[in-house]
């Protein structure tokens, strides 16, 4: 009997939603645990505060006297909310957050004890950081990395712990993690966007870069979870056949919540609120037991934060629940992926989108600008951006028709493509004053301010402009949203950085009026890009043959997309908008093939066991029972047996020939990794057990899956895919 399975599933079914606690009104807890503003303004001296917003709004250092009010006052407001312990709270490469807690209390001698917390434990810590991914940059006597406070992510509470957002750097000053390029990334934006800016008005002072991720995710009942071995290691299923009714009916996608669930998010969005993460929409998903979270969006610095920090919570919420959230792009085969669409956008310090067309001709000149400079922007490194959503997870997804393919392109709407068409037909130079009237009255001030066909967009694109801001699809779930938008940023600030010489130059040598200089700068953009923009099917064959036509990159699997990460115009691009230094970027190629190698080491690893050591020895006692039931009948028939034994003895002979493909393969994958693992060079490895490795994965998952289909349901030690998937 497999117990295991079986016990699982009594318990997941016997469960009941948890009674939770609800406030009445979220507004009210709202950043209840946040040392935001509104805190820091009833805590800090006046001093203090401004030294704390002026750090925070025009990036000005903060002096230590300040640190140790700020620190001091941090200190008290968290023990009166019965706080014990504070940590500095980072994002390295592993892909998970870290935190390494330490107590408030001090001994200061005769048996006496104080509650303690300076400036300095608040700006920097040395954490024994020794064992986290550096791509080389650290060497093991300098092994030293530092954490650093970032004022522009505010202090949280989670429990009974202080938690200080911070940056992870090496004793050098090499970025260690996700937030030290972004925060860099965002000041290229914000110099580059606000000298823009100013062709159109000259009160900018700063321009921001928003983002609203929408998280999807899989929630599955604990203990069927952990009757997996391949969940439990991999965050996916490495095997299992497809249920009878899957997501062909289209029936979960916005359908009622099952109340187990409806328990879990309401229980997560009240922690959410005390952390002030403004989540606002919840629904169910396309597949069975798949939800999303979507929050409103925010400053990307901060947006990021918060969702690494919904992540965590969500595993501890959900383990409330008895749930198990997977994460994960592809947790089932033949069912939906997730992903993690980021909406970003950019704004002024004056109150105004970038991305949304305005109400008049100047404003609308301004968002195309911004617009057309994006879509260039993504052109011109299409194979950068693929790179920054690149993971042996996500290759699941893009390409599989059910998600974004691995081609970037850019969905517009109809709309906007007439409205660029008219643009490319601009004349050349200087215009007469009736083209300059036609031009602000007929184009661009016929721009409406809410794009209709926006709102139904094309689903299939990558990249689409959803009326005032952008869309980036092809996230995956798991991602830490920073590596997105840090290339997304610095690209568009440097395209930004571009368009200001060539029109500046147009002003100055040709002596063109500054939009007459805008518009000729757009127009040669338009004529340019054009190959990007694409509004047709991405999911369709033709599309990958137009493609390519077209001179765009299709890389499906990470090994080959990464490698546009290190290419002398990337590490360029990188350097030039001080993001990350030549060293720092190829570090980072390093940690991201080294992670897709050992993902693919363990998923092989994990199924060669399962298949050896739950599978086969399944399969076999299923054919010994079989085999009795021959031998029985043999018995009882005589040499007439065969008659009656005819689909058993097919059935044995079918388990057999199974049996022997899984050993074969496993022993062939096996002698695959051992010739990878001999190669010491990261990019040949990643490449290896990409093409070498991986295809096993499959292969072997093809043959026990037929045997789950034979075998007697009784003895099938693994919960099947139709237990995993429904709850209530
Ligand atoms: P949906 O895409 O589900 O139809 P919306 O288009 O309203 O929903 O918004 C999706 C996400 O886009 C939300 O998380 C929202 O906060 C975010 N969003 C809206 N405006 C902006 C913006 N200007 N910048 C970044 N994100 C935005
Ligand atoms: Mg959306």
């Amino acid at each position: 009997m497999a117990t295991l399975r079986f016990s699982a599933i009594q318990l997941a079914q016997s469960r009941k939603p948890i009674e939770i606690f609800e406030p009445k009104k979220r507004s009210e807890i709202f950043g209840k645990n946040v040392f935001n503003e509104n805190t820091m303004r009833q805590y800090l001296t006046t001093n203090a505060f401004d030294g704390v917003m002026s750090s925070i709004l025009n990036g000005k250092k903060i002096d230590r006297k300040i640190a140790d009010q700020v620190a001091a006052s941090m200190k008290e407001w968290a023990l009166s909310k019965g706080v014990t312990h504070y940590t500095h709270w980072f994002q390295p490469l592993t892909g998970a957050t870290a935190e390494k807690h330490d107590a408030f209390f001090e001994t200061i001698g005769g048996g006496m004890a104080i509650e303690k917390f300076g400036g300095s434990q608040l700006v920097q810590q040395e954490p024994d950081a020794s064992s986290f991914p550096h791509g080389g940059i650290r060497n093991t006597f300098e092994a030293r990395g530092y954490t650093a406070w970032d004022p522009t992510s505010p202090a949280y509470i989670y429990g009974t712990t202080l938690c200080i957002p911070t940056i992870f750097v090496s004793y050098t000053g090499e970025a260690l993690d996700y937030k030290t390029p972004l925060l860099r990334a965002l000041h290229a934006i914000d110099d580059a966007a606000t000298a823009v800016c100013k062709y159109f008005d000259k009160n900018v002072k700063k321009v921001t870069s928003s983002l609203g991720w929408e998280q999807e995710y899989f929630l599955i009942d604990k203990a069927l979870a952990a009757s997996r071995p391949d969940i439990t290691i991999t965050g996916r299923t490495l095997l299992g056949h497809s249920p009878a009714k899957g997501q062909q009916l289209d029936d979960h996608y916005f359908g009622s919540i099952p109340s187990r669930a409806f328990s879990f998010m309401r229980d997560l969005e009240t922690e959410c609120m005390y952390l002030g993460i403004p989540v606002k929409t919840r629904h169910n998903e396309v597949a069975p037991n798949q939800f999303e979270l979507a929050p409103i969006y925010e400053e990307a610095n901060l947006a990021v934060d918060h969702n690494s920090l919904l992540m965590d919570i969500m595993g501890r919420v959900a383990m409330r629940h008895d749930f198990k959230v997977l994460l994960h792009e592809k947790p089932f085969a033949g069912v939906n992926g997730s992903g993690k669409h980021n909406n970003w956008s950019l704004s002024t310090d004056t109150g105004i989108n970038l991305l949304g067309p305005g109400k008049t001709p100047m404003s609308n000149l301004q968002f195309l600008t911004f617009f057309i400079n994006t879509i260039k922007a993504v052109y011109k490194n299409e194979e950068l951006l693929r790179a920054a959503i690149a993971s042996a997870s996500n290759d699941h997804r893009l390409g599989a028709n059910e998600a974004p393919p691995a081609i970037m392109s850019i969905f517009i709407g109809e709309q906007l493509t007439n409205v660029l068409e008219e643009l490319e037909g601009v004349t050349k130079g200087k215009l007469s004053p009736e083209e300059k009237t036609d031009l602000k009255l007929n184009v661009v001030g016929k721009i409406p301010d809410v794009l209709l066909d926006n709102t139904d967009r094309n689903r299939t694109s990558p990249f689409a402009f959803t009326g005032n801001k952008f869309e980036f699809r092809a996230v995956g779930s798991t991602a830490n949203c920073a590596n997105p938008m840090t290339v997304l940023n610095t690209i568009v600030a440097k395209q930004l950085k571009d368009f200001k010489i060539e029109v500046d130059a147009l002003i100055e040598d040709k002596d063109l009026k500054k939009d007459e200089a805008i518009f000729n700068v757009l127009r040669e953009y338009i004529k340019s890009s054009r190959n990007i923009l694409f509004e047709g099917n991405g999911y369709g064959v033709e599309w990958e043959k137009e493609a390519k036509k077209r001179g765009l990159s299709n890389n499906k699997t990470t090994p080959e997309a990464l490698k546009a990460k290190v290419s002398k115009k990337s590490i360029e691009i990188f350097e030039e908008m001080n993001v990350m230094s030549k060293k720092e970027t190829e570090a980072r190629y390093e940690i991201e093939m080294e992670d897709y190698t050992m993902r693919i080491q363990i998923e092989s690893r994990v199924l060669g066991d399962i298949a050896g050591n739950h599978v086969v020895p399944t399969a076999v006692r299923y054919q010994n029972m079989l085999i009795k039931n021959v031998t029985g009948l043999k018995e009882i028939f005589g040499s007439d047996f065969e008659k009656h034994a005819k689909e058993q003895i097919k059935l044995i002979k079918g388990i057999s020939a199974h049996i022997e493909a899984i050993h074969e393969k496993v022993d062939a994958m096996i002698d695959a990794r051992k010739k990878a693992n001999k190669l010491d060079n990261i990019e040949t490895k990643a490449k290896e057990y990409c093409k070498n490795v991986k295809p096993f994965l499959d292969a072997i998952r093809y043959h026990c899956d037929k045997l789950e289909l034979m075998v007697d349901d009784e003895i099938w030690p693994l919960t099947k895919y139709r237990e995993l998937l429904f709850i209530r």
